[in-house]
């Protein structure tokens, strides 16, 4: 397994606990991007339209999570923080509550929990929040987790059922032999595998370039920040359209996340920030006198359609594919894990075929400009 973000750890996991002997290779740190940038929100309902194929595997990732965060803690000792607090996506505007409105009835219909709050409703329940907003919709289901602390706790978790896992080791060739997969190279050293699995985020098409295959996919930077008080000013996470807060243990409150697209550059700007602090004030005033803690960013690995690549590679037996998660990874990571195992292991996973490798793709329609700032 090539990567050692959340995707790659949760792989290297499910194929552990399979009995599958596993290597993991990581070419900097276990979760040093995008999985210990993460806010780790686990926004099944609040991320997604509720209509493509991306949703029901998103619950059904997000069910995974209790039963998750129990072995990960009994096989690793690390707590990922997993609460299941719910998320409240807000309205800004009469018609994002309206749109919100027509989303809440939307879930009810398919049987999912989602209620809408009006004004007052929800200034009583948050008192924290700017008088300007116009309402919110509850969704009780969506939770949330520590990003860093379930990476590790994957790869940790998988090394104690046996995998090994290696650190600063950099795979810069998949090796191949008349279309089937052999192995990795790595400084030039050959290391054989009958499968191998490439969860490298922003960087997978980079890795499968080595081996002629073509992988549409890009980055797009998120830049986030956290502040700290002595009495929280959250208890549950929200989220608009423009900025969220995910409130974590001690009074931290993380805010995210800036978007722009097609860089590989982490660095974290003062325009970037700045936006992002403004956004977050507006929702949230007590922001301003919150002492500042923190600022990072991290790159997600995004695709031209907006649905993850998962699956094996048409044109190489033995190569397995998962990225693309964007927005999602730590969300989706335990299902993912789970599927590509299977896979890995000779079975078959049908509820993976809308997001094989191989599809045509179709463009999906990207608000706002390269560097939005949201
Ligand atoms: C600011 C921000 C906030 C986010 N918030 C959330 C959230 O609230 N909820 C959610 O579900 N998702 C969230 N995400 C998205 C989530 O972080 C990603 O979808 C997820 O982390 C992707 O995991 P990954 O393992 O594919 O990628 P990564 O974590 O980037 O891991 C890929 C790994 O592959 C390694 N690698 C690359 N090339 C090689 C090579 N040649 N050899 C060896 N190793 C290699 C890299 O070093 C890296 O460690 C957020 C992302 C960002 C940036």
């Amino acid at each position: 397994v090539v990567g050692g973000g959340v995707i790659g750890s949760s792989i290297a996991y499910h194929m552990a606990k399979n009995k599958m002997k596993v290597l993991l290779l990581e070419k900097g740190r276990l979760a040093g991007q995008a999985s210990g940038a993460a806010a780790g929100m686990l926004a099944a309902q609040a991320e997604t339209d509720g209509k493509g194929p991306l949703y029901q595997l998103a619950k059904e990732s997000r069910a995974m999570f209790p039963r998750i965060a129990e072995e990960l803690k009994e096989l690793s000792g690390i707590d990922i923080g997993w609460v299941s607090g719910g998320i409240y996506k807000l309205a800004l505007t009469a018609e994002e509550a309206e749109a919100l409105r027509q989303s809440a009835a939307f879930q009810l219909e398919r049987g999912d929990r989602a209620e809408w709050l009006e004004r007052q409703e929800l200034l009583s329940r948050l008192p924290a929040l700017s008088e300007t907003v116009c309402g919110g919709l509850f969704l009780p289901e969506d939770g949330q987790v520590s990003a860093p602390h379930l990476s590790l706790a994957f790869a940790k978790a998988a090394a104690a059922l046996g995998a090994e896992v290696r650190e600063f080791v950099e795979i810069d060739e998949i090796l191949c032999e008349h279309s089937r997969v052999i192995g990795v190279a790595a400084g030039g050293q050959p290391i054989y595998s009958g499968t191998v699995v490439v969860a490298c985020g922003a960087w997978s098409s980079r890795v499968l370039s080595s081996a002629g295959i073509e992988l549409a996919a890009y980055p797009v930077k998120g830049e986030c920040f956290s502040v700290v008080t002595h009495k929280a000013l959250l208890e549950t996470t929200v989220f608009t359209d423009s900025c969220y807060a995910v409130p974590k243990a001690g009074g931290r409150l993380l805010i995210g996340a800036t978007m722009e697209h097609g860089t590989f550059d982490r660095a974290v700007t003062a325009g970037g920030i700045a936006a992002l602090l403004a956004r977050a004030q507006a929702l949230i005033p007590g922001i301003a006198r919150a002492e500042w803690e923190q600022a990072w960013s991290g790159l997600r690995p995004q695709t031209p359609d907006g649905l993850p690549y998962l699956g094996s590679h048409p044109q190489l037996d033995g190569l397995l594919v998962a990225t693309g998660h964007f927005r999602n990874g730590i969300l989706l990571s335990p299902i993912t894990g789970r599927l590509i195992a299977e896979l890995a292991a000779g079975g078959e996973a049908a509820e993976l075929d809308p997001f094989r490798p191989g599809r045509p793709l179709t463009l999906r329609k990207e608000g706002g400009t390269i560097a939005s700032y949201h």
